[in-house]
């Protein structure tokens, strides 16, 4: 229990080492930054919570790279070298400071593995859940932003990563049976807790993606989002849909559909000109027309559900 310590002294001890320029050591109300000529700033926010996004029992350096990560890959989406964050924390009255310590220190790791420092945010006690905010910031070079919005009739669709891995991680907290050896079962959590957001793409990305969005909902729901305010029809080749073998060890002949609409997988999925040369893997393409469909050896695929839903 935090019983000697006070909202400021967690932020003294904790954030305020994390600062950085601009931040005033979080002992001003606000932050500044100054404005960069020929740059846009890219602003994402993404809130996890306890018992929906993470488990209470994972450890706290995870919990915050994840509060983190979930958003870098809404930038790198975007286009955007990510610079900067903001973090809001309900935390619970339980909390411990060794819970706290460990959470300074997944961010200050990947403050480091990304170039990015905290600015400031907001620290509140809650009887509810323990819930964290973060909202970051990001820069491309002026309009250079990728929307949603520019899909072309005729682009082939992309992702950066596998698919499903993280999906696959939850199964396996909730109990779903299998028979996974010990390095695949760790392999799948670890994408479910410590997210790998594609950040080193974005610049790749950058002129050659004309509609761009991170995989958070499921692939085919957020492949949803660019069809729908594009105006065009996406097809998805199953057979290409990247699978890992733990993923595909762990849900056999339903892999493919429960991949797609698992979620949380912090990917890119774009849509660029055919046979674009990179690290990305094509599969499928934009058409006229409207949604999304996945086939596999040509016959249409029937989807559990629309992709996670909130509410
Ligand atoms: P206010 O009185 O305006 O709510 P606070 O007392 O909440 O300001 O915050 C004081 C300073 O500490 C501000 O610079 C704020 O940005 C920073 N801060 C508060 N909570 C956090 C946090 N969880 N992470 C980073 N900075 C924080
Ligand atoms: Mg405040």
């Amino acid at each position: 229990m935090l019983r000697d310590m006070d909202e400021f002294g967690i932020i003294a001890t904790y954030f305020a080492p994390l600062a950085g320029e601009g931040a005033f050591g979080l002992k001003d109300d606000a932050a500044l930054l100054p404005a960069r000529i020929g740059q846009d700033l890219v602003i994402t926010t993404d809130t996890v919570t306890e018992g929906v996004d993470f488990f209470s029992f994972d450890p706290s350096a995870d919990i915050a790279r994840k509060a983190l990560r979930v958003n870098l890959s809404d930038l790198a989406a975007k286009g955007a070298g990510p610079a900067h964050y903001l973090l809001n924390l309900s935390l619970p009255h339980t909390i411990a400071p060794d819970w706290l310590a460990g959470f300074a220190n997944g961010l200050a790791m990947d403050q480091k593995e990304y170039g990015i420092s905290l600015l400031g945010g907001d620290t509140g006690a809650t009887d509810g859940p323990l819930s964290i905010s973060v909202t970051a910031f990001g820069f491309v070079p002026q309009g250079k932003m990728i929307r949603r919005d520019g899909a072309q009739v005729g682009d082939a669709v992309y992702v950066t990563g596998t698919i499903g891995d993280s999906g696959g991680g939850l199964a396996i907290f909730k109990r779903e049976k299998h028979s996974l050896s010990d390095a695949d079962r760790d392999a799948l959590i670890a994408c479910y807790r410590v997210p790998q957001p594609p950040v080193a793409f974005a610049e790749k990305l950058r002129g050659v993606a004309h509609a761009s969005v991170d995989v958070s909902d499921g692939l085919i729901a957020d492949l949803g989002h660019i069809a729908s305010v594009s105006g065009v029809r996406i097809l998805v080749d199953g057979e290409k849909v990247p699978l890992s073998p733990p993923l595909r060890a762990l849900w056999k002949d339903a892999a493919l559909s429960r991949a797609v609409t698992a979620g949380d997988d912090y990917q890119i999925a774009f849509t660029a000109p055919p046979g674009l040369a990179g690290p990305f893997v094509q599969i499928g393409r934009v058409e006229k027309g409207e949604g999304v469909s996945l086939t596999l050896g040509g016959a249409e695929v029937a989807l559990p559900k629309a992709g996670y839903r909130h509410f």
